[in-house]
């Protein structure tokens, strides 16, 4: 045990001298668990580790990882204005964090901002539309047909934007997913796995797949390659290819396959995926 608590020191004092910032955050997370000491005690302690802590986001206002922390004990202490303050600093170096965009979300729930997080949710699923936390969270905050803003919870009695009937009254919700969204993003999840299945991508690769980098690069790949992701493509969708749209798809740069595919798709008579979110695309279309 000795042995074990100078080992932990050793590492605290290697940390300290390589990065403050991250010696702060593992001070603090050790501070934060300490449970010694009555209920009181512990919440006195937690809250001058959160203040701490804010200190060393302040005073590294890139560290995305400390506002993130610092937001998940504010948020832990009840102080949701803290949380979506500490997510708002964070963003402002590090725009596009999912993380913090998630831990924004939530604390506008929480301070019952729903429209503002109904915003904050669209883009969520507009940076990283796989991400498991986004999906978590549009599954359980569906949105009002009315006003599109976020129902607190699944069970919801009513909008608390706009005070329409909400699910636990029977009454029809949307999603964040669904809104403005295009064939292209709601195929995406589907096609991603098609073509990461064909190509033998390993997972981690699969999963740092978006929209964007299946699109809009230029994956150039050989003729045997893009031929596999046609087959494999053809096998899932098969019947649902408009004919003259599948037969023009180039074979050569993947990017422009991918793309030139999931265009022939007809969502009309397209059966791989959820008739619901079908019809929607085609409401969409
Ligand atoms: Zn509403």
């Amino acid at each position: 045990m000795v042995g074990d608590a100078s080992r932990a020191e050793q590492t605290l004092n290697q940390a300290r001298e390589l990065d403050p910032v991250t010696f702060e955050l593992e001070v603090a997370r050790r501070a934060w668990e300490n449970q010694a000491g009555n209920k009181d005690e512990v919440l006195a302690r937690r809250q001058r580790v959160s203040s701490r802590l804010g200190a060393v986001a302040v005073a590294a206002p890139d560290r995305s990882d400390a506002w993130i922390q610092l937001a998940d004990y504010l948020r832990a202490l009840g102080n949701h204005e803290g949380a979506l303050k500490a997510t708002a600093s964070g963003l402002k170096r590090d725009p596009v964090n999912i993380e913090l965009w998630l831990r924004r979300t939530r604390a506008q729930v929480e301070l019952g901002q729903l429209d503002s997080a109904a915003r904050s949710l669209r883009h969520c699923v507009k940076l990283a539309p796989t991400h498991d936390g986004v999906e978590a969270m549009v599954r359980v905050h569906p949105t009002c047909t009315k006003c599109h803003s976020l129902f607190p919870t699944v069970g919801a009695q009513q909008c608390g934007h706009c005070g329409a009937d909400g699910p636990a009254r029977g009454a029809p919700v949307g999603s964040v997913r669904f809104a403005r969204q295009s064939k292209f993003d709601i195929y995406f999840p589907k096609v991603r796995d098609v073509v990461a299945t064909a190509l033998d991508m390993p997972d981690r690769i699969k999963i740092q797949l978006t929209l964007d980098t299946l699109l809009k690069r230029h994956l150039k790949r050989s003729n045997q390659q893009c031929s596999r992701v046609l087959k494999a493509m053809s096998e899932e969708f098969g019947v649902a290819f408009d004919a003259p749209l599948f037969n023009s798809a180039v074979i050569g740069f993947l990017d422009i396959l991918i793309a030139d595919l999931i265009r022939a798709i007809d969502p009309v008579t397209d059966k791989s995926i959820d008739t619901g979110i079908r019809r929607r695309v085609l409401s969409n279309a």
